[in-house]
């Protein structure tokens, strides 16, 4: 059980993860923790001041020499370990999940299921960590290459996936043999701690896997942690240049992923059923609250009409509640702020032009849950402010536009590149928008295309910094650094005879 144990005032102390233990914040600043879905503050998280990040970032570095001296045989048995435990405790990680984030439990599953395809990928650590040989490169010389762990490594993650972010990053970096430091939301701050205990009851050794809980003190003192080597960061766009600039700034190797736009353009030719269904569901699940929804439609040519008919209706159709209900298949927002931050879009929209054909607010469940209905706006030009700024609720904009190339234009010139869709029939227009569309990730009549395991997120543009993305091959990249060896053995080596079965532990 979550070593975090509820107050008599029913609000939950959420503490730090060092060296192998829970360590309760000292620096006298906490947090709120909320159930979005009620409104009800349920926990309280220590803010870490610059002496907490010391100390976990100390329990990392002191862990590093012996946890990158473990066989890989060993490192591998203790991931399908891993593997095996988040998948036996999917369900109550999901209840964590529902009960801070508010998404739904079954959306709540589907983000650990996605984590879990990347510790998968992890069991497969020596494969991974493979070098090249070359024999005789020169007479009586072999050339070969290694690839080795950086150190310390640290996670920032944002609030919208409070375990398969942390995911894409602990796992990779932990298989590559560093020692892991992880800041999570303080919005969700109690899936890292449960995260940290099944770790350590997989058999990580104390001190790999370390939680400082907190805010941009937390952040700051991390940063200029001078043995932290890199830092792998998912947010918004402001943060993650700021995190890029300050961490490359200190020499820190840094990956830093950012908001995003997501367009899904329609072509006349399209299945408007399939292409309503796929909208719907990109741009409402988890109350559009993942990087890679899409908020912006762009109808080309004669569809449009039809395509705004057909979402609208589909639209009163979704139930918004608790997602602890599952019958709910859309919960609330983060936090009231946020929510009121997107609702006020809705008017924004109307005052500047564009036509609010459903207003979530008029269907939001009563209480002082954090909800807004689902809405949709057409008439969106790329000059309003809906169109222009990350929304990040479930707010879906329509931009009409004449023709194909009109249709790439806006995606080309939209500032953020993450993630793009096409729907078509048609083979070869599809083709072209592969070919030619700036963003990092691309679906076909796929509307949300996030790579599985064995290939890389990232976005392009203002959607990353850094230009490494992150799990998949290039996320084993990022956590280790090359070396090559040249190598002369003149003399036969010594040899001896052992009948013994050769093991590998
Ligand atoms: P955020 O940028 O507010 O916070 C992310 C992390 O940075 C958190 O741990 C937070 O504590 C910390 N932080 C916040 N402000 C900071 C500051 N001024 N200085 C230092 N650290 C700071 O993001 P969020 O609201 O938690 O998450 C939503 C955002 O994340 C959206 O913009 C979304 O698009 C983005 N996101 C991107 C991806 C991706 O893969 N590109 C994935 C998920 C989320």
């Amino acid at each position: 059980m979550s070593q975090t144990v509820e107050t008599e005032h029913g609000v939950r102390p959420v503490h730090h993860w060092i060296a192998g233990r829970a360590a309760p914040g000292h620096s006298g600043r906490f947090g709120p923790v909320f159930n979005p879905a009620t409104g009800q503050q349920t926990g309280e998280v220590a803010c870490a001041d610059e002496q907490e990040v010391d100390a976990a970032v100390l329990a990392a570095h002191e862990a590093f020499a012996s946890w990158r001296a473990v066989s890989l045989s060993r490192r591998t048995e203790i991931f399908f370990h891993i593997r095996n435990l988040f998948r036996e405790h999917r369900r109550e990680l999901a209840a964590i999940l529902t009960a801070e984030h508010g998404k739904v439990l079954a959306d709540a599953e589907g983000e650990v299921a996605r984590g879990l395809e990347v510790i998968e990928y992890c069991c497969g650590l020596p494969e991974l960590l493979k070098g090249a040989y070359s024999e005789q490169a020169s007479t009586g010389v072999d050339v070969y290459s290694i690839r080795q762990p950086l150190g310390v490594v640290v996670g920032i993650t944002p609030f919208n996936f409070p375990a398969m972010v942390p995911m894409w990053m602990w796992a990779p970096a932990l298989a590559c043999g560093n020692t892991f430091v992880l800041k999570p939301s303080e919005k969700d701050p109690s899936a890292a701690i449960r995260t940290a205990e099944l770790l350590q009851e997989a058999g990580v050794p104390d001190g790999v896997f370390n939680v400082v809980q907190g805010d941009r003190a937390a952040v700051s003192a991390l940063l200029a942690h001078p043995a932290v080597r890199a830092v792998s960061f998912v947010g918004s766009t402001p943060v993650a240049r700021h995190v890029y600039e300050e961490g490359t700034r200190s020499g820190k190797r840094v990956q830093a992923l950012g908001g995003a736009k997501n367009h899904m353009v329609v072509l006349p030719d399209a299945d408007v059923d399939m292409a309503a269904d796929a909208a719907v569901s990109a741009a409402y699940g988890s109350s559009g609250e993942r990087c890679m929804a899409i908020s912006q439609v762009v109808a080309v040519g004669n569809v449009a009409d039809r395509l705004v008919a057909a979402i609208r209706d589909r639209v009163p159709a979704i139930r918004v509640g608790n997602g602890m209900d599952p019958t709910s298949e859309m919960g609330p927002l983060i936090t009231r702020e946020h929510r009121d931050r997107v609702a006020s879009y809705i008017d924004s929209a109307d005052a500047q032009g564009a036509t609010v054909v459903v207003d979530g607010r008029t269907d939001a469940p009563a209480g002082d849950g954090f909800f807004l209905g689902a809405t949709l706006v057409d008439h969106v030009t790329p000059d309003m402010d809906v169109y222009c700024d990350e929304v990040f609720g479930p707010l879906l904009g329509i931009t009409r536009v004449a023709g194909y190339e009109d249709a790439v234009k806006l995606v080309n010139e939209n500032p953020y590149g993450n993630g793009a869709a096409i729907f078509t029939r048609d083979g070869g227009a599809a083709r072209r928008f592969q070919f030619e569309a700036e963003a990092g990730m691309i679906g076909v009549n796929v509307p949300i295309p996030v790579p599985v395991a064995y290939y890389s997120f990232g976005g392009w543009k203002a959607s990353l910094f850094g230009g490494i993305h992150i799990y998949g091959p290039e996320g084993i990249a990022f956590y280790t650094r090359g070396k090559v060896v040249s190598s002369r053995w003149p003399d036969p080596a010594s040899s001896a005879v052992d009948l013994g079965f050769p093991q590998t532990r």
